[in-house]
């Protein structure tokens, strides 16, 4: 399956503590675990890990039952849901395809978008873990609603608090090549 990737200046604004909860979580565990990423006044200021989510045919299984019910309380303390973040083998650092039926990360982000009418776009981090010795990294990508068909590599600016400390592309050393062209 061919996917279109690009890349965009629009950046993802997250604060370091979220990084560094993702890090203590995700960072650390064996491949595949996730979370999803919560904004206020469009920051990513809270990550909540999925404790129900299964690793199933080598794939990262969200817990949607639960993850939904804790939403619904965030959501009336005024939080948005507007990404999610999982971790990859070391050496996959793109999100996987649509491969239909919302399944395969690109169509899972698709299937978010379909049902958070109020995004007009949907992020997601790939992490790759410590557990295998290596070091933690994030890849960020963006999809916009009106684009659904390109993920967008976007970089990451990190919050604290109110104040833009510096926007950088996370272990920007450690990334290859922005891919501008198409992944197969
Ligand atoms: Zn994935």
């Amino acid at each position: 399956m061919k996917k279109a990737m690009a890349h965009t200046n629009e950046t993802i604004k997250i604060e370091q503590s979220v990084l560094d909860s993702i890090q203590n979580t995700i960072g650390k565990f064996k491949v595949e675990t996730g979370g999803i990423l919560l904004s206020k006044n469009g920051v990513i200021c809270k990550f909540i890990f999925d404790e129900g989510g299964t690793c199933s045919h080598g794939a990262y299984d969200p817990d949607y039952k639960g993850l939904n019910l804790i939403l619904k309380e965030e959501e009336a303390k005024g939080f948005t849901y507007v990404g999610s973040v999982h971790s990859h083998p070391r050496g996959i650092q793109y999100p996987s395809g649509d491969w239909g039926n919302n399944t395969g990360d690109h169509g899972a982000i698709k299937a978010n978008l379909a049902c958070n009418q109020n995004l007009d776009r949907y992020s997601a981090l790939i992490v790759y873990s410590e557990f295998d010795g290596g070091p933690f990294e994030i890849f960020s990508y963006t999809v916009f609603r009106n684009n659904q068909d390109i993920i967008f590599e976007a970089e990451i600016e990190i919050i604290n608090g109110e104040i833009v400390l510096f926007a950088i592309r996370v272990k920007a050393n450690l990334l290859q090549p922005a891919l501008k062209g198409v992944l197969i």
